[in-house]
């Protein structure tokens, strides 16, 4: 069985920003990239808020930057999807595509996490052009104009808000009659004069041919349907970690996201550290990933030391 030092499973920018540590450090780690190569910036256009392009650069693009950069480092960069694990005893073993186990004397997860959606078919049509599932992200492209979003979770809340300075109307479309998200972030929904919400309200299509130009909703307790012209759609509808194979032997709040030792990487097992959005959900920023997959490098890089394996 083919043994490393440091097995990063992932490959956004906490995966990647982790193999670059690591190979500086001389760990010659090995990263399989998962399902999606990238990671959830793939799915996005522009990013004009990772600090070092002034220009701003392409989502997918500057995924190819971060691992050009940790190929040159000498990170042994795989394609495949980490299937399985067995945790339980020293070297950490991990199933590779369902076929291969590979030994690791620590393992760095950054497996992500994935917007949910809600499964129009015009939603992934206009996904990256008018459709975002991240405002932070995306709402400065909209500027000075009209946008919707889903969602009533504090997510949605704090997107609203987020937009509401930006855009002209931010239209929030919700589907019950009340909102989940915290007291005091309802409220500031509720008091801010260019956000309207549509309460029992489903998105039945996001109309636009190539960017989108508008929402139609329908009321689900009258039927009543809506047109609302729109240049941007957000949807807010929380997001999933990727921590399935995790699941009863890592601990995890009760959504899934791994729990991490407060101001660290360390999981609850030795040896393994978990960076990016796998144990984050509230930042979910590229460059707040990128700062735990950093961590979590640095950290293998000393627990190694402290076992006398490095
Ligand atoms: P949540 O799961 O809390 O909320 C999701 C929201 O989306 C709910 O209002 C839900 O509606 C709605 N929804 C789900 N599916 C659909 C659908 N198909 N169509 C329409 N609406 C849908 O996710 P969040 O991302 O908002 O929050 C995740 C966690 O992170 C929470 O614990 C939250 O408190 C926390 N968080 C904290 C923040 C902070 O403290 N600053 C900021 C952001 C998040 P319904 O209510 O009807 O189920």
């Amino acid at each position: 069985m083919e043994r490393v030092h440091c097995l990063i499973i992932g490959s956004g920018p906490a995966g990647y920003t982790a193999a670059i540590y690591a190979s500086r450090a001389n760990l010659k780690p090995v990263l399989y990239q998962g399902i999606q190569p990238g990671g959830q910036l793939t799915t996005t256009t522009e990013v004009e808020n990772y600090p070092g392009y002034p220009e701003g650069v392409q989502g997918p693009q500057m995924m190819v930057d971060f691992e050009k950069q940790a190929v040159r480092m000498g990170a042994d960069i795989r394609y495949g999807l980490a299937t399985k694990v067995d945790f339980s005893s020293h070297p950490h073993k991990v199933e590779i595509d369902e076929e291969k186990w590979i030994e690791a004397d620590s393992v760095i997860i950054a497996t992500g996490a994935s917007a949910k959606w809600l499964g129009l078919e015009s939603e992934k049509r206009l996904n990256g052009f008018g459709v975002s599932a991240c405002a932070v992200c995306d709402g400065f492209f909209f500027r000075g104009k009209e946008v919707a979003i889903v969602g009533a979770g504090d997510t949605a809340a704090e997107e609203a808000l987020y937009l509401s300075k930006l855009c002209t109307n931010v239209h929030m479309i919700v589907r019950r009659n009340e909102m989940r998200a915290s007291k005091v972030m309802q409220d500031r929904v509720l008091n801010t004069p260019n956000i309207k919400v549509y309460w029992n309200a489903d998105t039945e299509e996001i109309i636009g041919d190539k960017t989108v130009t508008a929402v139609r909703i329908k009321n689900n307790q009258t039927g009543e349907k809506t047109e609302i012209p729109v240049h941007g759609f957000f949807v807010a509808i929380g997001h999933q970690p990727n921590s399935d194979i995790f699941k009863g032997v890592l601990e995890m709040d009760e959504v899934g996201y791994i729990k991490t030792i407060s101001g660290t990487t360390k999981t609850n097992v030795e040896g393994v550290f978990a960076a990016g959005d796998v144990q984050d959900k509230n930042y979910r920023q590229a460059v707040t990933a990128a700062g735990s997959g950093c961590m979590a490098a640095l950290d293998a890089e000393r627990y190694l030391g402290a076992k006398g394996l490095h």
